[in-house]
């Protein structure tokens, strides 16, 4: 088969690649490894971590705040197989989803391993090892990214487990020990904490969630630890060992101690890196950056080979689902003669526990790096009277916007839905608004959102109405 362009992979970045591609009238192929098309977002991802986080947040609010709204409940009890049942039928109807939308705009699949023979002739290596050869113009590598870990953690899948076994657990923890303090050992840890496991984690740094504006972490630590969850900042791991049913995780403290926690199941979430096994790049001769782990590409998304772009976790950049789709629809655009754009310091940063934390432009931090003259305003969800209405009052919204021309630089989040809010934010910055634009412009009420236009006025001239 003849293509104008082969993707190598139907994450988010990929699907979508094929979809925009296939829009713009190019003939389009998709190459999936796995027997469901979506990625690592929709298999093992954004999508089934999503679903637990829903459903353990039901579940500790029936425990824990329904009595309060009124509600009593006798017997309550959390029946986790159904809750893991509920979280693979939403990933099948999502996975199944995207198999639709490559009928609908004539994308063709293939099902197993692509690689290169060379820059215009992939071959697919499918399950039963027969092997298939398509030629094509273009090739979008979008093979995305798996779980790393530390030189000296062996990964026994059992109870040394990536984010993969842990949304396919077949009990509650009892003694949930998370390495790294970052997106998924938060996400995760809240689930299992929600559902009555004891959670511990363990992060380098000193703040959870690092890479955000700090405030942020500080904030979420707090609300976390109401839900019985355990910091160590500041410790290095040395080691995470299973025997049994027990998992023993060795660290050193602040102070150079030598110290160690026991528990039944071990997450590691130290970060992942990107994926490139049996893709036969040495075929092509391609380069790869980032000490080896990450294909380079150029402001086009473009390879060293021309013609072979890459896309998502596979490349620079933040490795989120929604960056991985813009650039899918970016190369897309590329290949067929536009012009396209992605502003990446406007891509949104959210955490999905609760409260959400979600974040947009630069931090406080990185202005302060910059030598940036800045105004920040804050506002608090316990002066929301929609926040105490939900019984949601933790957390906050920041605005930073420039000293001199008040446009702004930066929102900061944690609160409820905050991860829906951040929106607002991304507009307001991608249309270069002012703090005080957005002050001006009227935010329903009673809603979440009125936080962000309180934020907004504190900015512009310490004038919240609410505080
Ligand atoms: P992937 O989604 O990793 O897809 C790559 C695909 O390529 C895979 O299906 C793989 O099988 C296939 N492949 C690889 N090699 C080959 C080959 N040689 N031939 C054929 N196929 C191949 N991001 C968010 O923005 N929001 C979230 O809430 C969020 N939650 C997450 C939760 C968890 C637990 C995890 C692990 C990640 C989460 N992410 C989230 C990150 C997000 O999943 C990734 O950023 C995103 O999936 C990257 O998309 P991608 O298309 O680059 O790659
Ligand atoms: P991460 O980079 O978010 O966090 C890893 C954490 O581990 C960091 O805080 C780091 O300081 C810490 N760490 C590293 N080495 C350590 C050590 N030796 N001891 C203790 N702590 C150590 O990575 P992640 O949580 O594994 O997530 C991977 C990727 O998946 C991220 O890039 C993230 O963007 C993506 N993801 C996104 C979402 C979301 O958008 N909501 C959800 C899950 C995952």
């Amino acid at each position: 088969m003849q293509y104008d362009v082969i993707v190598i992979g139907s994450g988010p970045g990929g699907y979508v690649a094929a979809i925009r591609c296939a829009q713009l009238g190019l003939k389009t192929a998709c190459i999936e490894k796995y027997g469901t098309f979506g990625g690592t977002c929709l298999n093992v991802g954004c999508i089934p971590s999503k679903a637990l986080l829903d459903s353990s947040e039901h579940y500790h609010n029936a425990a824990h705040t329904f009595k309060t709204h009124g509600i009593s409940l006798d017997n309550l009890q959390v029946d986790f197989g159904q809750m893991i049942k509920r979280k693979n039928e939403v990933v099948a109807q999502t996975t199944g989803g995207i198999a639709f939308l490559f009928k609908k705009n004539k994308i063709d699949a293939y099902q197993g391993i692509g690689s290169f023979k060379d820059k215009n002739t992939i071959i697919v290596k499918k399950e039963d090892g027969s092997e298939e050869t398509l030629t094509t113009k273009n090739v979008i590598i979008a093979t995305g990214s798996k779980p790393s870990s530390l030189p000296f953690i062996q990964l026994d899948k059992k109870r040394v487990i990536t984010s993969t076994e842990a949304l396919e657990l077949t009990e509650v923890p009892k003694h949930l020990i998370l390495i790294g303090g970052g997106v998924i050992g938060l996400e995760l840890g809240s689930v299992y904490a929600r559902l009555g496991a004891k959670v511990s984690v363990v992060e380098f740094m000193d703040s959870i969630i690092p890479t955000m504006d700090k405030q942020l972490g500080k904030e979420l630590q707090k609300t976390l630890q109401k839900i019985g969850m355990e910091f160590y900042l500041g410790h290095k791991v040395t080691g995470a060992k299973a025997e049994g049913d027990e998992v023993t995780v060795t660290f050193d403290t602040p102070k150079g101690e030598h110290k160690e926690l026991k528990g039944d199941y071990c997450l590691v979430a130290v970060g992942r890196v990107a994926y490139t096994d049996s893709l036969g790049l040495e075929n092509i001769g391609l380069q790869v950056e980032d000490r080896g782990k990450k294909i380079a590409v150029d402001e086009h998304l473009e390879t060293s080979v021309k013609g072979v772009y890459a896309i998502g976790d596979v490349v620079r950049g933040a490795m989120l689902a929604h960056k991985a789709e813009d650039e899918g629809t970016f190369v897309a655009e590329h290949i067929a003669g536009q012009k396209p754009h992605i502003n990446y310091n406007l891509i949104p940063g959210v955490v999905y526990t609760w409260p959400e934390v979600a974040s947009v432009g630069y931090t406080e931090e990185q202005l302060k790096e910059k030598g940036v003259k800045y105004k920040a305003g804050s506002f608090p969800f316990k002066a929301s009277g929609r926040a105490r209405a939900s019984m949601d009052t933790d957390g906050f919204v920041k605005v930073l916007a420039d000293s001199t021309t008040d446009e702004v630089l930066g929102i900061h989040m944690i609160g409820p839905r905050a991860a829906d809010m951040i929106a607002e934010g991304v507009v307001a910055m991608e249309y270069r608004a002012s703090a005080e634009d957005i002050s001006r412009m009227s935010h329903a009420h009673p809603t979440y959102t009125e936080a962000i236009r309180e934020a907004a006025l504190a900015a512009t001239d310490n004038r919240a109405i609410h505080i």
